[in-house]
């Protein structure tokens, strides 16, 4: 870190994933001068029921350029095929080189127990990343981190075989409309995947329409963080902003790599005004 700001990096499975779980958060530091940079490990290439392959992966990167356009951040899709990603050295190579590169001070990713094996694959070659970084020889040719990053994972309702821990959470009501932009940025996925693979019913065409059905289906994902992890926003936040906080995203630190102390946290995470 220097002159006070900090680098930010998620590294999601898919041109989404990030942005779902994280993008309120990101949408904050970015706000505040921080600098954020969202990875997608694989392109996107087979999550839709009318196209595919290379033309699919090219609409997925542009929609994520443009949610990251929208919230102030950096955007990097991996070019590998949606649901064929594997936890081989070369993905972890790859991943070693980009955190290196970025030196983050934290890395958000998924937990390793997840139903979707591009999900858990990407959270195992972040975690295999996690000490990797400090280590010289290992992808020499892109220097070593000095200290290592603070690893938290996205937050998720698995319970097996353990349920998520809400180390971190933060309020995102203010940005709920900023990160609901960011999101209808990847129309390919909100408003024709997800909506015909979930059997959600007509999208409206027009773009408020579209935005405001988008937020009807997806901000009770967010109410749900904050109604479940509202003990943990009363410990960063107090018990009054607490009771009024409606959406929120929530962070798990990872046993691998550094691990903050509490004092740390606030540096890491400066959003919160008591208790
Ligand atoms: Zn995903």
């Amino acid at each position: 870190m220097t002159s006070g700001k900090l680098r930010i990096m998620a590294i999601g499975a898919h041109p989404d994933d990030c942005d779902v779980k994280v993008g309120g958060t990101a949408i904050l530091y970015a706000r505040a001068g921080h600098q954020v940079k969202f990875v997608s490990a694989t392109n996107g290439d087979t999550g839709h029921h009318q196209m595919g392959g290379g033309v699919l992966a090219r609409r997925r990167f542009a929609e994520a350029q443009e949610a990251a356009e929208t919230a102030g951040i950096e955007y990097e899709v991996l070019d590998i095929h949606n649901g064929q990603l594997l936890p081989t050295l070369e993905n972890r190579w790859q991943i070693v080189r980009i955190i290196r590169e970025f030196a983050p001070d934290i890395v958000i990713t998924h937990r390793p127990n997840d139903y979707h094996p591009d999900h858990r694959y990407t959270s195992q070659i972040v975690q295999d990343s996690a000490y990797t970084i400090t280590i010289p020889n290992v992808a020499a040719l892109t220097p070593a981190l000095e200290q290592n990053c603070v690893f938290a994972y996205m937050s998720d309702d698995f319970t097996k075989p353990c349920a998520f821990q809400a180390d971190v959470t933060v309020v995102i009501d203010d940005v709920l409309d900023d990160k609901m932009r960011m999101l209808a940025c990847h129309e390919s996925q909100f408003f024709e995947w997800l909506p015909f693979n979930r059997s959600q019913g007509q999208v409206p065409d027009g773009h408020a329409e579209r935005l405001s059905w988008l937020t009807e289906r997806q901000a009770p994902r967010f109410a749900s963080v904050a109604e479940k992890h509202r003990e943990s926003i009363a410990s960063f936040y107090g018990p009054e902003r607490a009771a009024g906080a409606r959406h929120a995203e929530a962070f798990e630190i990872c046993e691998y790599g550094r691990r903050p102390c509490r004092g740390e946290l606030y540096r890491l995470f400066p959003f919160f005004d008591g208790p």
